[in-house]
């Protein structure tokens, strides 16, 4: 079994200067046996350093990480039974692609020739590169590099895949392709595997589960869905959905949100929850607000049309409060996502409907 644990894994780094980066802080994660599990985070959060330590490529400074139950602090990455796929594929560039896939095979084992070409004729026949087996790297497309590199990982049948923002390399077209390719495998070999991506929709769509990160902390885990319905703060509502959810800083004033330009009525219970509680932010998702033909609920507002940006079969359509189209930049704009064969145009008076079940505060 090859549950992989993070038990208050936490890395400082020494700045020549004497000074100290806390670059992962107190970090607890149980990553089931065969499960996918997505990192997520801005630049900086502490992604890479956290797959790093786990493979043994960066010491632990306090912590525990532990694989089906044993510590791992103190092995070499050579004997963790891990494998990494880098950003950069590390390839090594005199290489066949065949000597590539073997290097690792021929350090760390002693299987004999034979097995070993096998063993790579079989990788590289999962990938899909069996005809390329005689090339060097530099004879290669950057999707073909990236198979060669995911090939070279899954000829060492390890327990857990470590992938560092495996697909930012190649072009916006291969990058679907290949997500759903990595998934599949995933599920074939059913290894457990931590992938790190600064990319919330490559999170969104591949993760059994996702992690995300800010700051070196642990903000939340959970399925994609969760982290979408139920986010656990304001970091995560606003780092996963695309665009991003609506924030506007509210006072609660007896049952009333009051905001900037606009007044937003509780029903008894929400209110009730609030409490005592003045300030807050009150969140909603493009996607929730829409617009309607007149204003017939408390939770209608007229507002005025900023910029409407197409997306194929929607619209972005971005708004403030008020029916006056402006030559100043508005106080407060947000976004509505709507159906695209709604005509909407710009500097025009529509109706948004903030409907009160799908606001987060
Ligand atoms: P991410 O992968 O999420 O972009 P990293 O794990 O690379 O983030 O970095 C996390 C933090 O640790 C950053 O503030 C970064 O500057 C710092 N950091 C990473 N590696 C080192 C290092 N070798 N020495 C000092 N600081 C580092």
């Amino acid at each position: 079994m090859a549950e992989l644990t993070l038990d208050a894994v936490t890395k400082v780094f020494q700045e020549g200067d004497g000074s100290e980066v806390v670059a992962v802080d107190d970090v607890n994660i149980d990553i089931g046996d065969g499960e996918f599990l997505v990192l997520v985070g801005p630049s900086g959060c502490g992604k890479s350093t956290t797959l790093r330590m786990i493979a043994g490529l960066e010491t632990i400074s306090s912590g525990e990480i532990r694989l089906g139950g044993s510590r791992l602090n103190e092995k070499q990455p050579a004997e963790r039974d891990i494998a990494m796929v880098f950003q950069s594929y590390a390839l090594y560039p005199h290489m066949t692609v065949r000597q590539n896939m073997s290097f690792g095979l021929e350090e760390s084992t002693d299987l004999d020739d034979d097995t070993i070409r096998e063993t790579v004729t079989d990788a590289a026949t999962t990938m899909g590169i069996e005809n390329l087996l005689d090339r060097k790297p530099g004879e290669l497309s950057g999707g073909q590099q990236q198979r060669v590199a995911l090939g070279r990982a899954i000829v060492r049948d390890p327990e857990v895949f470590l992938m560092d923002e495996p697909l930012s390399n190649l072009d916006a077209k291969l990058r679907a392709g290949m997500r759903t390719e990595i998934q599949r495998l995933q599920e074939d070999l059913d290894v457990t595997t931590v992938y790190v991506t600064h990319d919330q929709t490559e999170a969104m769509t591949m993760g059994d589960r996702i992690a995300v990160l800010d700051d070196g902390e642990l903000m939340q885990v959970g399925s994609p869905l969760e982290l979408y319905h139920r986010p656990a703060n304001q970091f995560v509502a606003g780092f996963i959905g695309d665009p991003s959810m609506n924030f506007f800083d509210v006072s609660h004033e007896g049952g009333t949100l009051v905001g900037d330009g606009f007044e937003y009525p509780l029903s008894s219970d929400v209110a009730s929850d609030l409490g005592e509680t003045t300030d807050c932010v009150l969140g909603v998702r493009p996607e929730d607000v829409s617009l309607v033909e007149s204003a017939t609920d408390a939770h209608d507002f007229r507002t005025t049309v900023e910029v409407v940006e197409p997306m194929g079969n929607e619209n972005n359509v971005y708004l403030s409060f008020g029916d006056e189209p402006s030559d100043e930049e508005p106080d407060q704009r947000f976004v509505a996502t709507v159906g695209g064969l709604r005509r909407v145009e710009r500097d025009s008076t529509v109706v948004a409907r903030i409907p009160e079940d799908s606001v987060h505060l």
